[in-house]
């Protein structure tokens, strides 16, 4: 079932084109990895998901057109989470963190913020200032906190920046285990090893337009 459908999409900033004919289909279940050179295009595609930018063509998320949405409405079916996690850490601790997101939204916690941290593998966290915890504890809980609106479509913006070995593992796999459990996710990332890892399908950017993808074989093996 396709969650996400980009057809002939421009987009950019003022008068500058910086995507260029993006076409993309995203089913259900699918964990993409975006690559492509800096400047490529492939923050400005996910900010143009969550309907941050002008466009033209079409951008349908679970057959709603992005353009027709609100930003708020767009952020609970597709979370996003840029690239510095530091962005989102406003609260004094892990909980209040998650916390803080649902009260922007109206969102009573039903048991939703323990189930969130439980996924992320953050839950013995909870009480703890996130400027206390590792890199890639707090990375985790960036994601966390978009995460527990419960969105269907999870965007993320070279989430391994900055992490090491074993902190990049744990992530990929609770990234895996949340993919598993439904959440479609489409990554950025520089990083070929976790990719291919961890992502069942890659793309490569190129001067505003995807000028490939497929599996890891068909995309990987001709660079
Ligand atoms: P990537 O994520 O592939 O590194 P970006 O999508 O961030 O590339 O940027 C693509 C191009 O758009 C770059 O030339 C960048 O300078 C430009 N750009 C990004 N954000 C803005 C912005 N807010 N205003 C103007 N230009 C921008
Ligand atoms: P990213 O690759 O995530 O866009 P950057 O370091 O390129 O990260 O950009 C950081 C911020 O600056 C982003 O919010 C981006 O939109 C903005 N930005 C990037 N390039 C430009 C630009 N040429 N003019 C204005 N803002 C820009």
């Amino acid at each position: 079932k396709c969650i996400l459908s980009i057809k002939n999409l421009y987009c950019g900033y003022g008068n500058e084109e910086i995507l260029r004919g993006i076409n993309l289909l995203v089913n259900e279940g699918d964990f993409i990895g975006i690559f492509g050179p800096n400047g490529a295009g492939k923050s400005t595609l996910l900010k143009s998901i969550m309907g941050l930018l002008k466009y033209s063509g079409s951008i349908r998320i679970m057959d709603k057109e992005v353009k027709n949405l609100g930003v708020r409405d767009i952020a609970l079916i597709s979370g996003y989470v840029s690239q510095n996690p530091n962005d989102y850490i406003s609260k004094d601790t892990v909980y209040d963190e998650l916390k803080f997101t649902l009260d922007n939204y109206g969102i009573k916690d039903d048991g939703v913020i323990d189930i969130t941290l439980k996924d992320l593998n953050i839950y013995e966290l909870r009480h703890k200032n996130p400027r206390d915890i590792s890199g890639g504890e707090r990375q985790r809980v960036a994601i966390a906190s978009i995460l527990v609106l419960r969105p269907k479509l999870l965007l993320l913006d070279e989430p391994t920046r900055g992490l090491d070995f074993e902190a990049k593992r744990k992530l990929g796999r609770v990234l895996k285990s949340l993919n598993k459990n439904g959440t479609t996710i489409i990554l950025i990332t520089h990083d070929v090893d976790f990719a291919s890892e961890f992502c069942d399908r890659f793309g490569i950017i190129f001067n505003g337009e995807i000028v490939s993808i497929g599996t890891r074989e068909e995309v990987l093996s001709e660079s």
